[in-house]
């Protein structure tokens, strides 16, 4: 029986916390990077911009102080090449489910690329707040000696860490019982993953 006492926070107060939940790259030590996002101290707001939408968050209490949802516009065109119409397209994936809006917000190393972790912000329509913020996932990669690549993908909300492999001729992807990253030294989850598989 593998342990589910997890050290991870499952859920975050503010999106401050949840955007200074890991500040450096476990791999590289590098600052972990968010993209489009801004502190105004003198307001006490977070502003966050992505192509799906334009949001500004009060750090006290989680208010929305707006929000813009952005649509993929197409025009049309004729054949001078003059736009002659626009329609607006679908929308990027921002799921409305009984007055919650649910958006991932991705948390990365632009370094080397081997680890990211995405929060799941809840947002609530009616009353115009962020109703949960919850770490959502962590995904690392790891080159071990310059040719085996492993990623492990822990899924807090499903509870399951996903495993693969890629070894020249013998890739594997498994899927396990939730697994705790060992950040401060990741090649060690990796140890554990294999011993674990090796007695299924
Ligand atoms: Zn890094």
């Amino acid at each position: 029986m593998i342990s589910m006492k997890m050290i991870v926070p499952n859920t975050f107060d503010y999106l401050e916390n949840a955007i200074k939940y890991r500040q450096n790259c476990p791999v590289c030590k590098d600052k972990m990077h968010l993209s489009n996002c801004y502190e105004d101290i003198v307001s006490n707001t977070i502003s966050l911009t992505d192509f799906e939408f334009d949001i500004v968050i009060s750090k006290n209490n989680n208010k929305i102080v707006s929000f813009t949802e952005r649509r993929d516009i197409q025009f049309m065109y004729d054949i001078s090449g003059n736009i002659v119409d626009s329609i607006p397209s679908r929308n990027y994936g921002i799921k409305s489910v009984n007055g919650s809006l649910y958006k991932a917000i991705s948390i990365e190393c632009k370094k080397c690329d081997q680890y990211y972790y995405v929060i799941q912000m809840i947002i609530d329509i009616n009353n115009i707040c962020i109703k949960e913020l919850k770490l959502n996932s962590e995904t690392l990669s790891i080159d071990k000696l310059g040719k085996n690549t492993y990623e492990i993908k822990n899924n807090y909300i499903t509870e399951k860490t996903q495993f693969q492999s890629f070894v020249l001729g013998n890739d594997k992807f498994m899927e396990l019982p939730l697994i705790p990253l060992d950040l401060d030294n990741p090649s060690k989850t990796i140890t554990k993953i294999q011993s674990l598989i090796s007695f299924l």
